[in-house]
């Protein structure tokens, strides 16, 4: 269940654009939050190709941000048939979270609205 932050309406499945007051809601679509081996890891946008990811990744790396792949290697290894229907998760640490998703925002058409609305949402989910 998600609500739209402006308007409070509740939907089963999210729209990309609240039909009620017009509001981006791509970004909640997002879990942001992924713990593993006791290291926060955040969820930094979603892509739809493997391809696409890479690119994303690279670019991240270049900027010296330790990036990583999700997904792909769970399929693997479950041998699920449907590969590819899942989006492809770029993850990366929680203290380089928020320098990364402005390093990605632009490439991700992500407003300056949203990129400030998910890192909002992540230091919410991130407090104690
Ligand atoms: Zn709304």
């Amino acid at each position: 269940m998600y609500q739209c932050p402006g308007c409070q309406t509740t939907f089963e499945t999210l729209p990309e654009i609240c039909p009620h007051c017009k509001l981006s809601l791509r970004v909640l679509a997002i879990t942001p939050i992924l713990t593993r081996h006791d290291d926060t890891l955040i969820v930094l946008t979603a892509c739809d190709t493997q391809l696409d990811a890479q690119i994303v990744i690279g670019r991240l790396k270049s900027e010296g941000i330790d990036a990583m792949l999700s997904g792909t290697s769970m399929q693997s290894t479950l041998g699920s048939s449907d590969a590819g229907s899942d989006p492809y998760h770029i993850l990366v640490h929680q203290s380089d979270g928020e320098r990364a998703l402005r390093l990605i925002g632009s490439d991700a058409s992500w407003t300056e609205d949203e990129l400030t609305r998910y890192i909002s949402m992540l230091a919410e989910s991130t407090e104690d």
